[in-house]
């Protein structure tokens, strides 16, 4: 027996070498194909965050997206700097736009005109959402001659037209849900309304989406459940924003920004490794569409983007 055997710490890691998990790393094998990218924007309030928000979107509209999303504010905010944008993307890029519609603060009819005003502007696609209420408002109400939920908004808008509608799904259960069972039935309706896809709230941990999956699949659900993923620079918002909606924030992503709250390049840095990492996780356990919360930043989305081995399409 020679004398490495005994030394404690080698055994330990031969152990773990031997018995340890196999995730393969990055970067990806050059023949294996990028997973398939959707990116969601904000629409912009000034005419700075307008040139930003073109920018980004200039910036990775070479990478061919599936399509790209825009938000509709808290509210119901933002009704036509949604419009606009999304307007802009149809009749400016080759990108397929997809416009996100609340019910909140809308009569059904007010929503309907919106949905064929997006119709008449050649989008086909509709995040289809209850929304949140406007901010200051402590909780959600329906407008006395608007959908209640996210559900109807769905059975309406298949009323207006023939789109294609992607929902929300909450991973680990929607804040105001009476149980996850409650959450998870509330998405199959949306689904059995006319949804054909959801994207999910953002999650830190690959188990909890993989296990929400293994639930949505019990339940009956069949169409994608898109993840979406949100990389990270700013911790402290990220904490804030994640206490509201429900999602939590694992202990070792607070360690990973340890230090660095005044060092924004690594943060940045950071940030990208996290949100390729998590996806090539969720890749390593099949899955294939990704959804990016770009938060109107080019350069972050492109760098996870072609960390995960999405390149500019040649030219036509
Ligand atoms: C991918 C994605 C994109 C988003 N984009 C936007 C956006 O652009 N603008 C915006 O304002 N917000 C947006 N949100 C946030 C969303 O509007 C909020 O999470 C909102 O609180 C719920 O919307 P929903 O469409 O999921 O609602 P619903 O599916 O109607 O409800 C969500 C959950 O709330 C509970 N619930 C709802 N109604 C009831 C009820 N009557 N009784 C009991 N429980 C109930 C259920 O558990 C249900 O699953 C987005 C969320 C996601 C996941």
């Amino acid at each position: 027996m020679d004398q490495a055997s005994h030394d404690p710490t080698r055994h330990g890691t031969l152990e773990r070498w031997l018995t340890g998990p196999r995730i393969p790393a990055l970067p990806a094998p050059r023949d294996m194909a990028p997973p398939k990218l959707s990116f969601e924007f904000f629409p912009p309030k000034s005419a700075t965050m307008e040139a930003n928000l073109w920018e980004c979107i200039r910036r990775l509209e070479p990478l061919a997206p599936r399509f790209v999303s825009v938000t509709y504010g808290a509210g119901g905010t933002t009704r036509s700097r949604t419009h606009a944008t999304v307007s802009r993307i149809v009749a400016e890029t080759s990108l397929t736009p997809a416009a996100h519609l609340t019910t909140v603060g809308a009569t059904r009819e007010e929503v309907h005109e919106v949905a064929r005003e997006y119709w008449a502007a050649g989008v086909r696609h509709i995040v289809a959402l209850r929304g949140d209420p406007p901010v200051g408002a402590a909780q959600y109400a329906p407008h006395p001659g608007g959908y209640a939920q996210a559900e109807d908004l769905v059975r309406g808008l298949r009323g207006v037209a023939d789109f294609d509608i992607t929902v929300g799904a909450y991973p680990e259960t929607h804040p105001t849900a009476v149980s996850p069972e409650a959450d998870l039935d509330f998405l199959k309706r949306k689904i059995d309304a006319g949804a054909t896809r959801a994207i999910t709230q953002y999650f830190f941990d690959t188990d909890i989406y993989l296990r929400f999956i293994e639930r949505c699949h019990k339940a009956g659900i069949t169409v994608p459940i898109v993840p979406g993923i949100l990389p990270v620079t700013n911790f402290a918002q990220v904490v804030k924003f994640s206490a509201m909606c429900g999602a939590s924030v694992p202990e070792w992503m607070g360690h990973l920004f340890e230090g660095i709250d005044d060092d924004a390049e690594t943060r940045k840095m950071v940030a990208a490794m996290v949100a390729a990492e998590q996806v090539r996780l969720l890749q390593a356990n099949g899955v294939d569409e990704f959804h990016i919360y770009t938060l109107n930043r080019s350069d972050l989305a492109y760098a996870v983007a072609h960390l995960l081995g999405a390149r500019p399409r040649p030219a036509a």
